[in-house]
């Protein structure tokens, strides 16, 4: 009896792709493939959770749409395969950093066909937790420190206030105005950030002369730390405009001039050269900032551009900062079809930030 329902239901065997998908699941780790033009061929259902798109919407579009990887490859020659730091770009406008490896996939003549790249998600998955309860503490700390010094220094002038010479009135009063421009500071980075993880941004693309921004924020930031470096700005001759939201460029450059000044205090210059670049077909304007200051290690070249990242260095303890200027300087770069990235090294660093000699759509970024 039994042997005679065996053979009445033949065998379906399943195919490579619902196993692949299942073992993704039983992991809870997602890949995407893609094609030898970088158009994608398959997303796993993890992927489609953790990112809000379906297989179905994504099949066929370019990879740069839906992810880049930001670092140099780390390539395991024994095994062809390369691991990196990804960073996947939500339907929402999330963006979420994941360790990836990454390996050919070859076709029945064992020739190379296509990548699969895997993302640890796994781990994410577990960190999301931790992130968010330093999320929290992070901006209830930074909030605390300058609502302390403000309440502190108001009640004091107000029970002594007679008592005080108007010199020493004057001293707590730019105390509280200047704790209180801090926290105005670091809930403008939080909307911000919020904004662009939305995508809320507004931007006016125009074509700009990059090099009156930076001269205007060179002296702007030399006055801000009374002149204790120089900033020192050169340029290529006839450089073409980029084409880029004024506002949101001041707020880059602004933001990496003064990391340059406030990572270096034994040195007393930062550099600023402004050149022409190809990249490709493409012309770019590529601002360079140079400081000699306290340097980055190369396994915090990436870390540094995650929200709310401040490396621990007594330097970064001194100062005062929320760890959010590069993930908004690199998020509004990439939105204006830009890049920016950081180089190291014991005698300080380099910023360069990549711009676009030409109109593009805002988000439609063809960096990568
Ligand atoms: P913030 O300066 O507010 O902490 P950023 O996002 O601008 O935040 O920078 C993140 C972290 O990267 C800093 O806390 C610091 O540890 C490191 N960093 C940024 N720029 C430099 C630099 N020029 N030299 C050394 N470290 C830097």
């Amino acid at each position: 009896m039994a042997e005679n329902i065996q053979e009445s239901i033949p065998l379906k065997l399943h195919s490579p792709w619902q196993i692949l998908d299942s073992v993704s699941r039983c992991t809870q780790n997602g890949f995407i493939g893609s094609s030898l033009d970088n158009k994608i061929t398959c997303l796993s259902s993890v992927i489609e959770k953790l990112t809000g798109w379906t297989q179905d919407e994504v099949a066929g579009r370019d990879v740069k749409n839906f992810y880049f990887i930001p670092e140099a490859e780390l390539l395991d020659t024994s095994s062809g395969v390369s691991s990196q730091i990804a960073i996947l770009l939500a339907k929402d406008g999330r963006k979420l950093s994941l360790p990836t490896r990454q390996a050919p996939i070859y076709d029945a003549n064992g020739n190379v066909d296509g990548k699969l790249l895997f993302f640890v998600v796994d781990s994410y998955n577990k960190d999301i937790d931790k992130l968010q309860s330093e999320f929290i503490s992070t901006v209830s700390h930074e909030l605390r420190t300058p609502i302390t010094s403000i309440k502190g220094f108001a009640s004091t002038l107000l029970q002594h206030r007679k008592q005080f010479t108007e010199e020493k009135s004057n001293k707590y009063l730019k105390i509280i105005k200047d704790q209180a421009e801090r926290l105005a500071r670091l809930v403008e980075d939080l909307l911000a950030c919020s904004r662009i993880d939305s995508q809320k941004l507004q931007f006016t693309i125009q074509p700009v002369q990059v090099t009156n921004y930076v001269e205007t924020t060179a002296l702007l930031v030399e006055s801000k730390y009374n002149n204790s470096h120089k900033i020192i700005v050169t340029s290529d001759k006839d450089l073409p405009d980029v084409w880029v939201d004024a506002d949101r460029l001041e707020q880059i450059l602004t933001n990496l001039i003064d990391n340059a000044v406030k990572y270096s205090p034994e040195a007393d210059k930062v550099e600023v050269h402004v050149s022409k670049t190809e990249k490709g077909d493409k012309e770019r304007v590529t601002v360079c900032i140079r400081d000699y200051g306290i340097g980055i290690e190369e396994k915090n070249l990436t870390k540094i551009f995650n929200k709310f990242s401040r490396l621990d260095n007594p330097l970064s303890r001194q100062t005062e900062g929320t760890g959010l200027g590069l993930y908004i300087s690199l998020s509004l770069a990439r939105i204006m079809n830009g890049h920016l990235s950081a180089e190291s090294g014991k005698d300080g660093s380099t910023f360069k930030l990549y711009l676009p000699t030409e109109f593009y759509e805002v988000g439609d970024n063809t960096w990568d």
